[in-house]
């Protein structure tokens, strides 16, 4: 037996030992509030960010910092460098979380983290808690068993990942020299299955557009002028409508003309991929004798992974309380595009203004507002060669189960830009999630079976890219 593999066995052993302590730590955290949107005390996530650096230094990170920047919600760096000729990972996560949503849905309260059934309940538990937490428990298990990582590694941990990483341009800037490293490894994203290990080599991006019809200078009485006076509400649900076709393919012209085609390569690895339409929509949650919606002629992975799609995140004009037979005067809606390869986010953004703002109906007053903010790219990877096939190997020996390659429907802002400052080096996405968690919504869980697995995979992860020689990345 190698030395290196008397290490791994080590360090195995003692996250089997240690593993309450570890989910300890992981529900202390989860019992933050650390929500970044808008309209959330910025308090809960330095707190967040505060509890999150002493899990890294309990666990032997070296130079643990909160890193902040003026405006926005800390980010936590941590090293540990004493692996001299072996390469260095950056390992990411972030720690912030989606705002609860609505809190009776929720069957135990959303920060008062709660095991059923081999799940853990709470905000952030699973998104992305549980990833933070499985690389600080595999490098606490090396560090504590046999004193070293086969690797040199570094944490990065976000605090505004949730809103869409608008800062991350000024804090790379800031920490570029910091962050050098040969390969990265993501774990905030999910699995194909339960149980069933993923590495995800695409990303879709996202941007985000505010539409407002105003048609009126104030309510008036719907009895007395209803008919020939246009209705707002309408007209924004008649343009958002529009925005679709009867046969499910968006109406934004010149849209679908930047997608790009899937090499052949990537066609194979999604005609390889199992699909049971009956799982999927149970998972998803549908109603019952519900179809699924989309173009014609494409998967459902295509549908998910390579193809835009549009989604209405908020709709505001009168509420049900307070309400009257009035006209009102304006109705708005936020629309969220998820973009795909080559699809540039800010045009997408203003192809979406100009079909909204031509030609509004009765000539109401359509205003769009786009953010260069709002615009997170999509991401993607040719996953092969050594450092993916340390991945796959890795997962293999931590769950037991071959890796399936998959896209991600989802954003990650980090994962692009940070790509490209450090050269190309290769992205490993292996993620804690599975179909059921329910991220972003009520009763958000963490499989913790397939916790461990993660946390075991990262353990056989840090080992396999010690043998990865840097140079050869693709
Ligand atoms: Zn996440």
């Amino acid at each position: 037996m190698t030395l290196a593999n008397g290490n791994v066995k080590a360090a195995l052993g003692y996250l089997e030992k240690n593993y309450g302590q570890f989910k300890d730590t992981l529900v202390e955290l989860s019992k933050i509030p650390g929500v970044s949107a808008d309209g959330y005390p910025p308090e809960a996530l330095k707190r967040s960010a505060d509890a999150t650096a002493k899990a890294l230094r309990d666990a032997g990170v070296e130079n643990v910092q909160v890193l902040e920047i003026p405006g926005v919600h800390p980010y936590i760096y941590g090293d540990w460098l004493h692996a001299p000729g072996a390469p260095t990972i950056l390992l990411y996560g972030h720690h912030d979380v989606q705002p609860e949503g609505r809190h009776d849905k929720w069957l135990s309260p959303p920060f008062e983290p709660t095991e059923r059934g081999g799940r853990l309940y709470g905000r952030g538990t699973a998104d992305d808690k549980a990833g933070v937490m499985a690389h600080v428990a595999a490098v606490a298990s090396y560090l504590k068993s046999s004193g070293k990582v086969p690797c040199n590694v570094k944490f990065v941990i976000e605090g505004e990942e949730e809103i869409g990483s608008g800062n991350l341009g000024t804090f790379l800037q800031k920490y570029k020299g910091m962050l050098a490293a040969d390969f990265i490894v993501l774990s905030d994203t999910a699995n194909f299955d339960t149980g069933v290990p993923a590495l995800t080599y695409q990303l879709r991006g996202i941007c985000q557009v505010d539409v407002e019809v105003q048609a009126l200078d104030h309510p008036i009485h719907s009895g007395m002028w209803g008919g020939p006076v246009p209705d707002p509400v309408q007209i924004l649900c008649k343009l958002i409508a529009g925005l679709t076709k009867d046969d499910g393919s968006l109406d934004i012209p010149g849209l679908y003309k930047m997608v790009a085609k899937p090499s052949k390569k990537q066609a194979a690895r999604l005609r390889a991929l199992a699909f049971d339409e009956a799982k999927f929509k149970k998972e998803a949650s549908m109603m019952k004798g519900m179809t699924l919606a989309g173009e014609k002629g494409h998967t459902v992975y295509e549908k998910l992974w390579t193809r835009p799609s549009l989604t209405v995140i908020a709709l505001e004009a009168r509420q049900f309380q307070g309400s009257s037979n009035q006209i009102i005067d304006a109705a708005r809606a936020r629309l969220s595009l998820r973009t795909v390869p080559n699809i540039d986010g800010n045009k997408a953004a203003s192809l979406l203004k100009t079909r909204l703002e031509t030609k509004p109906p009765y000539g109401a007053k359509v205003t769009v507002k786009t953010s260069r903010k709002a615009v997170t790219p999509w991401w993607t990877t040719d996953p092969e060669g050594p450092a993916f096939e340390a991945g796959r190997r890795a997962l293999k020996a931590g769950f037991g189960k071959d890796t399936a390659m998959i896209g991600a429907g989802g954003s990650i802002g980090f994962v692009g830009p940070f790509a490209t400052m450090l050269g190309g080096a290769p992205c490993l996405l292996m993620g804690v999630e599975d179909p059921k968690c329910n991220a972003h919504s009520e009763n958000e869980s963490l499989h913790l079976g397939d916790w461990i697995k993660c946390m075991k995979s990262a353990i056989y992860l840090y080992d396999e890219l010690s043998r990865v020689s840097p140079k050869k990345k693709r």
